[in-house]
């Protein structure tokens, strides 16, 4: 599932299409683009930045801005290149899967979701999200997720709390924080080690190639499989809402 490191990866993609003027706006999947309408004039307009923040990608002109949202599985495909290879998300180039699309005078822009989980929409500019989980500092992170009475991992898959982080970076997190998926009510102290190691996390894990190449890497998360660090066979239950992975002997 693209998080927060795959989402960087598509806007570093995306920024290749800046200055480029829109000649076409090719595909508009009726379950995916919302207004439709105002996304089609894009037409004729001069893509002039490109964002992200948390798990949303904008796409900005000067007149009208985008939000594109990856769901489960979508990609981003620039040129004909995605940043994401196929084997970790189990997506492919497949045209039938083009569910939003903008040509250029040269190149094209597209996203390719094989599930129909992604989302196309005019800008929201990130209302309803929290502070992006790259650049979030200790005290604002300890004041909203502190203190909190929900499973921490619920907590931190919370877009309005945190923006950016998905399923398999909060199991790696708390992982390396020792932390239990389930805990509530967390004390300042605990909730500054889980930052500092996100704050280690995320940049690692973007050098390395994404959300699935933590220690809890995504081989481990299948039933029967040993905690790297100790051996102890890891639990798995659902936990806020998501299929969570963790150790029962050094997470508490
Ligand atoms: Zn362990």
């Amino acid at each position: 599932m693209p998080e927060i490191l795959e989402v960087e990866m598509y806007a570093e993609a995306a920024r290749r299409v800046i200055g480029r003027r829109v000649s076409r706006v090719t595909h508009l999947d009726s379950l995916v683009v919302a207004d439709p309408e105002i996304v089609r004039s894009l037409e004729g307009k001069r893509i002039n930045d490109v964002t992200c923040l948390g798990k949303v990608l904008t796409l900005h002109t000067s007149s009208l801005a985008v939000d594109l949202h990856f769901g489960m599985a979508g990609r981003i495909i620039v040129d004909g290149r995605s940043p994401i290879d196929e084997l970790s998300y189990a997506a492919s180039d497949d045209s039938k899967w083009i569910r939003f699309g903008l040509s250029f005078g040269q190149g094209f822009l597209c996203v390719s979701d094989p599930r129909r989980f992604a989302r196309v929409h005019p800008s929201h500019h990130g209302e309803g999200l929290g502070p992006d989980a790259m650049t979030i500092g200790r005290r604002e992170f300890r004041e909203r997720v502190s203190g909190r009475n929900t499973p921490i991992k619920a907590v931190l898959l919370d877009q309005s709390t945190v923006a950016g982080l998905g399923n398999m970076l909060v199991d790696e997190i708390l992982w390396r924080a020792d932390v239990d998926p389930r805990r509530k009510k967390l004390d300042a102290a605990t909730v500054d080690i889980i930052h500092a190691r996100m704050r280690v996390v995320l940049p690692q894990l973007a050098k390395r190639g994404g959300s699935h190449t933590g220690r809890v890497s995504v081989e481990l998360r299948v039933p029967g499989s040993a905690c790297p660090r100790d051996g102890a066979i890891l639990s798995r239950a659902t936990v806020g809402g998501r299929t969570t992975f963790w150790c029962p002997k050094h997470q508490r």
